[in-house]
């Protein structure tokens, strides 16, 4: 069988490209190995952000005396918020079943094994492609050392059907932060070892400066400066040689430390890699190979969903839709890291500005308590800062933490990816009593 289009990995890049190629009236087949959704939808942003939800509740119950509540002492199951977390997913995989039926792509399951750059093998099957689009996607990545089997990764904690009383995290990104907020919030005791003096050190100083602290007070144990050395069997789980000496027993150890492109079954397109090991693309998408393009985690691009859906949508469109110079737009991608509280960030650091624009950048910041807090005991920290540059002071990074920065984030963005000027900011009329307003009050 040979198609137009032959896409590989029905997860967030390959079912929003197919899709759009098959709706301008290409011949599409995805082959997906797993769940369709992919990353995202089975074991990534959706699940994470229930749970997420769950954490923010927990707050809020804890909370709720401060605004006259009686004091609440909540029990919470593990197993029933993962079983209704799961049933939605499934629901979500049907849902993304009928939109390919819908728009005629047709579905292949099995893992794909390329026997040419344009051909792979699903089940004993031969697949063909004039285009072919690998969006296999990304999976943990797991550091080499004594024991590391015995711990798990992100995959393993949303198995997790009971909650473990004692867990440790290692690493201090994204998926460390995330988690162990959900499960602080929900009655763990939280070790996160961190092999740096902060967590999200990548990012802006005020986010990594703010959320540090506040999740040691938080009740996390931080371990700063700390990595493991060998995992080894305890009777209740896991014990941790940590670096310092010292010995940690958890009932998990669960692996954040970042991710690698899934390759797997990719041998015989004869690929070329990037000093990263990522699938080599061009600004266009495509491969070391004709007619043979990559998008999402495989890449080096962000590893985030709408990154992956727009490079999808876009190859389509240039592809199949006449439209010669679609392409992923990498400028201003905005980001939320769902930790409690949230944090929404867009452009570049203090410190890459001043890396690029010298003496040009000058920076307004703001850190203070919002309002929710003023009858609460327990007070979550909020903090903004404008990064701008020139005589102009064009925006060119936003960075926020607090309750409600991930929502406020969106538009924010619209406004830098347009070019906004700081005046253009304070000309807009605040909304009050809102934390968003301190972006537009900045001085
Ligand atoms: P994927 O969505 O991973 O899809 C790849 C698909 O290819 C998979 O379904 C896989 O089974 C299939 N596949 C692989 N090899 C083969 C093969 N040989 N044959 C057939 N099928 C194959 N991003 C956000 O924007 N927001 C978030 O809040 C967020 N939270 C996250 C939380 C976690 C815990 C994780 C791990 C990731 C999170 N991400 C988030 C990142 C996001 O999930 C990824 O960036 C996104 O899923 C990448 O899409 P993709 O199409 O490149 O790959
Ligand atoms: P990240 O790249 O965000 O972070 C990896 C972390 O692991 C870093 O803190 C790094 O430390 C640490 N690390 C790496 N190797 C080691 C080691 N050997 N020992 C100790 N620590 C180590 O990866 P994640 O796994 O958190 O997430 C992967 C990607 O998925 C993210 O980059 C993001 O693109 C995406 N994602 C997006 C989310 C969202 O949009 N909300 C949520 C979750 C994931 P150091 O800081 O010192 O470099």
């Amino acid at each position: 069988m040979k198609y137009d289009y032959l896409v590989i990995g029905g997860g967030s890049g390959g079912i929003a490209s197919a899709r759009r190629a098959a709706q301008y009236g290409a011949r599409v087949a995805v082959v997906e190995a797993a769940q369709l959704g992919g990353t995202c939808v089975n074991v990534g942003c959706v699940p994470k952000k229930l749970m997420w939800h769950a954490g923010q509740l927990a707050h809020a119950l804890e909370d709720a005396p401060g605004y006259g509540f009686a004091p609440l002492q909540p029990s919470h199951d593990w197993a029933r918020l993962v079983a209704d977390r799961e049933a939605y997913l499934r629901r979500l995989n049907g849902i993304y079943e009928n939109n390919l039926n819908k728009d005629a792509v047709d579905i292949y399951r099995g893992q794909a094994r390329f026997v040419n750059p344009h051909e792979v093998e699903v089940d004993g099957q031969r697949i063909g492609g004039e285009h072919v689009l690998i969006a296999t996607g990304g999976k943990p990545s797991v550091p080499d050392l004594p024991g590391a089997e015995l711990g798990i990764t992100s995959d393993g904690f949303f198995a997790l059907t009971q909650r473990p009383q004692r867990v440790a995290l290692v690493g201090a990104g994204y998926i460390a932060v995330e988690l162990a907020g959900v499960l602080r919030a929900l009655g763990s005791e939280v070790h996160l070892l961190v092999r740096g003096d902060h967590v999200l050190r990548h990012f802006d100083d005020i986010l990594s400066h703010t959320l540090t602290p506040y999740m040691q007070e938080s009740g996390i144990n931080l371990h700063l400066q700390t990595s493991p050395q060998a995992l080894s069997p305890a009777a209740d789980g896991v014990r941790v040689t940590l670096s310092s000496g010292d010995d940690l027993e958890v009932d998990s150890l669960i692996w954040a430390t970042g991710r690698r492109p899934n390759l797997d079954g990719l041998e015989q397109a004869e690929l070329a890699l990037d000093a990263g090991g990522h699938i080599a693309v061009d600004e266009w998408q495509q491969t070391s190979q004709p007619q043979v393009y990559a998008v999402g985690d495989v890449t080096s691009a962000p590893a985030l969903t709408p990154v992956a859906i727009q490079a999808g949508r876009r190859l389509s469109d240039r592809l199949f839709g006449g439209q010669s110079e679609a392409k992923l737009d990498h400028d201003c991608v905005p980001t939320v890291v769902f930790s409690h509280p949230p944090i929404g960030t867009v452009g570049l650091s203090e410190a890459q500005a001043r890396e690029r624009y010298g003496d040009a950048v000058k920076v307004y910041s703001a850190e203070f308590k919002a309002l929710h807090n003023a009858l609460l005991t327990h007070k979550q920290p909020s903090a903004v800062k404008l990064v701008v540059v020139g005589d102009d002071e064009r925006v060119v990074g936003l960075h926020s933490i607090g309750p409600g920065s991930d929502e406020m984030l969106q538009g924010f963005a619209v406004a830098v990816k347009m070019g906004a000027r700081k005046r253009d900011l304070d000309d807009t009329i605040a909304i009050h009593p809102t934390a968003s307003e301190e972006l537009v009050t900045l001085r």
